[in-house]
């Protein structure tokens, strides 16, 4: 059962792992900032008692919302994969919205099947 103690759990999943990607790549107090809120929100997530038990319906309308993301010069994505087994992803394609469930973590690559744009690609540079 999903709830919303998992909410902030996965949300301090990707607070941390952007924290991380922004120490490596652009700013590191940026990051520090980011990857402590993750923390921070890992940490409520686990103290939070779970007293909020949500339909599938209400499951899918919250992970994640439909929303079209800024268009950045690529085109922008959000993949949010789930902690417990059985492993899903959920990926968001910021160009048309398409929420597309995905079993298993986050494919190497990703086209989405509403407007068949190539969402990533992992290469080896
Ligand atoms: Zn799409």
């Amino acid at each position: 059962m999903k709830n919303r103690r998992e909410n902030f759990l996965i949300s301090g999943i990707v607070l941390i792992v952007l924290g991380a990607l922004f120490s490596l790549g652009v700013n590191i107090a940026m990051g520090g900032v980011m990857g402590i809120s993750g923390i921070l929100c890992f940490v409520i997530g686990m103290s939070v008692p779970s007293e909020m038990e949500m339909s599938p319906e209400a499951i899918a309308n919250w992970q994640p919302s439909m929303e079209r993301l800024p268009d950045a010069g690529r085109f922008m994505y959000r993949v949010d994969v789930t902690l417990d087994e059985p492993i899903k992803s959920t990926i968001l394609c910021g160009p048309c919205g398409e929420i597309t469930t995905h079993d298993g973590g986050k494919p190497p690559k990703f086209t989405c099947p509403s407007c068949g744009r190539l969402l990533w690609k992992d290469e080896e540079e």
